[in-house]
């Protein structure tokens, strides 16, 4: 099919996709616990219907032992042609306060060209983008091209494990995770960098209960001040991660602007940003650590006590090029070294994943740079990203021959895990034209780099 035809058949199925991203952001499949688990059977269930219309016609859903269902499909391409997989999730986020939202979490409402909607990015769109490019190529993929829809990306993941134990039907010679996106409305990215997680719990006990303030304060430690002072040894005086052990790196690819930085995060006006080197050094070549919650009496109604107990949960985003699970080492002890005053505090090692570093140097990366250029009409440029997304590290264990592709229709304004989550409407098109250029140039290159 040539590219122009490609194009218009993009353009004209957008009613349609649009129309399907609207049905699956309706239902809403949040898969933490505590949420209603048969909304993310739900929306299974709508993918696969999705999926079949546009060629998919044996999408179904494949159980995933003690999570939620995947979807699944696959198409044969002609003989010797390579194999694709694409990757999405179905589940989201929980939408948060309700009046945080402009207009429902999941009712669909277009406002100047995006659709919002919790899911509409992450990763609702990733989905649609799958769809539409298969849709564009007629259901019939000038080569082969398996499917894999997540319903457990956002929460602990049982498709991590379940990669692991059934290698063979996630083989590809190629890999499309369409779970991240552009840097900038308009401006092609690939993300060829994750950072990984290291997670720590630390907990100060001093007092058998709280005693009172006036008669027993002064000698006995407050453990809730004996955790501060502990936490403040995370930082240097400039604000870096000041961890024992770990270092700052470089980014080379996209510098991403302080000002791009600072509207994108929403960080207040007068308030700086801290540590050093460049924006894009801080956010993907370093470990970043944040106290993601702590334990301690509200201000309203706190009693005039010493407090006997506190405790803290420690997260740090772990650079590519260092081990997570060694970093978690460190930041414990580190946190151990940091307590105050000679006081014991313990501390439990939590959650780990491994960063991700993308091969970009071979024939399917060059392809998705030039879909890039002919869908975008500009260079593609390449960014990390901040976040992980763990199964992409069991994807390269399962399959190291596969050049990993990760890109998406979400940009810096699209508000992913907060309140008025958008997609732009118009970089969904181009995303899918992309994709679906992809899948026509890797075609041509059968017999060559990859296995038959
Ligand atoms: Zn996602």
């Amino acid at each position: 099919m040539a590219e122009a035809e490609l194009r218009s058949r993009v353009s004209e199925g957008m009613a349609g996709s649009r129309a399907d991203l609207e049905r699956l952001v309706r239902i809403p499949s949040v898969s933490l616990t505590g949420f209603n688990q048969a909304s993310a059977r739900e929306a299974a269930s709508a993918v696969v219907e999705i999926l079949k219309a546009c060629g998919f016609v044996n999408a179904r859903l494949v159980e995933v032992p003690h999570g939620n269902p995947m979807v699944f499909g696959d198409i044969s391409g002609p003989p010797r042609s390579a194999t694709v997989l694409l990757y999405s999730h179905y589940d989201v986020q929980p939408p948060g306060p309700e009046d945080t939202w402009r207009t429902p979490a999941f009712e669909p409402a277009e406002r100047n060209g995006r659709l919002y909607g919790r899911g509409a990015a992450d990763d609702k769109s990733g989905i649609i983008t799958h769809a539409g490019a298969l849709k564009a190529l007629g259901g019939k993929p000038p080569l082969n091209v398996k499917i894999v829809i997540e319903g457990e990306e956002e929460t602990e993941s049982h498709l991590d494990s379940y990669v692991l134990d059934n290698p063979d039907a996630f083989q590809a010679d190629v890999m499309i995770v369409g779970d991240t996106g552009n840097w900038k409305t308009g401006e092609p990215t690939l993300t060829t960098t994750l950072r990984g997680l290291a997670v720590c719990q630390v907990e100060v006990r001093t007092l058998a209960g709280p005693a009172h303030s006036g008669v027993f304060g002064g000698p006995a430690p407050d453990a809730l001040v004996v955790l501060i002072r502990l936490l403040s040894g995370l930082h240097d005086r400039k604000g870096s991660c000041a961890v024992a052990g770990l270092s700052a790196g470089k980014w080379d690819g996209l510098d991403f602007s302080e000002e791009a930085y600072r509207e994108t995060a929403g960080v207040l006006p007068g308030v700086p940003l801290v540590g050093e080197g460049t924006v894009s050094d801080r956010l993907w070549a370093s470990p970043s650590v944040t106290v993601l919650g702590l334990d301690a009496p509200e201000v309203e109604g706190a009693p005039n006590a010493i407090i006997p107990s506190a405790r803290a949960v420690v997260s740090m985003r772990v650079p590519p090029g260092t081990d997570a699970e060694v970093a978690r080492g460190l930041l414990a002890e580190h946190l151990r070294a940091s307590a105050p005053w000679g006081i014991g505090v313990s501390i439990t090692e939590g959650q780990s994943g491994p960063p991700f570093m993308a091969k970009t140097d071979g024939v399917a990366y060059t392809a998705a740079k030039k879909a890039l250029r002919q869908a975008y009409g500009k260079e593609a440029v390449l960014m990390g990203q901040g976040g992980s997304i763990p199964l992409v590290n069991n994807l390269a264990t399962i399959a190291p021959q596969a050049e990993i592709i990760l890109w998406g229709a979400a940009d810096g304004e699209c508000a992913m895990h907060s309140a008025n989550e958008s997609v732009d409407l118009g970089e969904l098109e181009r995303c899918i034209l992309t994709e679906a250029l992809l899948l026509k140039y890797l075609s041509a290159k059968k017999g060559r780099k990859w296995r038959s």
